[in-house]
């Protein structure tokens, strides 16, 4: 079981952002910006490319916006990631976006 099946299991704890009956957001464990927030679907998907829900991705995507627009880093602007198998960097393998932003990005990311 991943360490984000157990935060949906309320195994173990998470700064919860926002919530609906298809994902969870909260935030990042070791943020990479001022605003770090991670969505994750309530369906076990290893990775964007083990999906093949695209209501699913779509809830997930729109998650991340809402995200954006309840912390207030909208206009400003915002990253979300998807980071998929080794070479990405993916470490958990419960498919999760990250939603970055509260600081100016770097193009292209290291
Ligand atoms: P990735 O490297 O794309 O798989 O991203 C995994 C992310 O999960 C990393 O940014 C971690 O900091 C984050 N993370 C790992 N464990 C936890 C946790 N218990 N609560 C919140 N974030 C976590």
């Amino acid at each position: 079981m991943t360490i984000f099946q157990k935060i949906l299991d309320r195994q173990i704890p998470a700064r919860s952002v926002a919530e609906d009956e298809h994902c969870l957001a909260f935030h990042d464990v070791n943020p990479q910006a001022p605003v770090h927030v991670l969505v994750i679907p309530k369906v076990a998907v290893r990775s964007l490319a083990e999906a093949t829900d695209a209501g699913m991705l779509g809830q997930v995507m729109l998650m991340a916006a809402r995200v954006a627009r309840e912390l207030g880093i909208e206009d400003s602007g915002y990253r979300v990631v998807l980071n998929t198998n080794g070479n990405a960097g993916q470490t958990v393998f419960h498919l999760h976006a990250h939603v970055l932003g509260g600081r100016v990005m770097t193009w292209p990311p290291g």
